[in-house]
């Protein structure tokens, strides 16, 4: 017969390993939900700009095409729509790649000076379209940074074009980066145009989230982009740092580590996820 002191703990053990199980049941069912709201989600995403395509495309075959009034009109609808699409099949590849593992994360250290004016060249021309004015500021002498070249510019891009579709007429962005005493390099865009109430914020960075949902897609926007980016800075070891004031702008920020001869200063990033 076990003794009271062992019986406890056995009970203890089964009430323990129990709960556990029973979390897992949870966590199960949670990815299940998710799963099917994803799938709903990505179908939804894909019949709308689809169903428009279909009705403009209809509309011109039955005598439009012959209207100049609004044939251009309805072509140039096609072609955002078609747009849209384009750009939801390839932020979807990417989530799935990022999810299963399957894209590689390389770490090495990087000029960032390079990096930021080629992200900065190209997005000028959607800036000024905008009449947005993108710019960067970085010290005359920055150490290197260590992380996935190709993927941190993915995050620039991703920040910056958020940056320029959610501004103003006549608004501003900057891509900042500067050297903390952590000897860590703080990257951060910001731009000074709608901003974010405070309620949205946690939730920017799940997939298909977007604070307006008809802005976000008139701007061709997937909202895959900050779940993308989370996803790549969390591979980075690293998260992403979100201030906004509505109606003054916003700011996304995220640090790397800092390179001195060929070695990073701190934690290195997981070489993949
Ligand atoms: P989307 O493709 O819709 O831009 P994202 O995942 O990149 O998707 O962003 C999610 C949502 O966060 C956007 O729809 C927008 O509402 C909000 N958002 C992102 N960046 C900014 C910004 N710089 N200023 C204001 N709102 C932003």
């Amino acid at each position: 017969r076990p003794s009271g002191d062992e019986m406890r703990k056995l009970v203890w053990e089964v009430f323990r390993t129990g709960q556990t199980l029973e979390g897992e049941i949870q966590d199960l069912k949670q990815m299940e939900n998710y799963r099917r709201e994803f799938i709903g989600n990505v179908s939804h995403e894909l019949k709308t700009p689809i169903f428009s395509v279909q009705g403009f495309t209809e509309t011109l075959l039955d005598g439009a095409v012959d209207d100049p009034s609004v044939n251009r009109s309805f072509l140039e609808k096609i072609m955002r729509n078609t747009n849209r699409l384009d750009n939801l099949a390839r932020d979807l590849s990417h989530i799935a790649r990022i999810e299963t593992g399957e894209l590689e994360m390389s770490a090495e250290p990087f000029d960032l000076r390079s990096l930021v004016e080629g992200v900065v060249e190209s997005l000028e021309i959607k800036a000024e379209n905008k009449n947005v004015t993108l710019q960067h500021r970085l010290p005359e002498s920055l150490p290197k940074v260590y992380g996935d070249r190709e993927r941190v510019r993915q995050v620039l891009v991703n920040l910056s074009d958020n940056a320029i579709k959610y501004n103003r007429e006549g608004g501003h962005v900057e891509i900042i980066a500067r050297l903390l005493p952590s000897d860590e390099v703080k990257i951060t865009v910001a731009d000074d145009g709608l901003g974010i109430s405070p309620e949205h914020i946690p939730r920017l960075t799940e997939r298909f989230y977007r604070v307006d949902k008809s802005r976000s897609r008139s701007q061709g926007g997937t909202g895959l982009g900050l779940a993308i980016v989370k996803h790549i800075l969390s591979a980075h070891g690293r998260e992403l740092m979100i201030e906004s004031t509505p109606g003054s702008g916003s700011t996304f920020g995220f640090t790397l580590p800092a390179v001195y001869d060929g070695e990073p200063t701190n934690e290195a990033p997981t070489a993949s996820e």
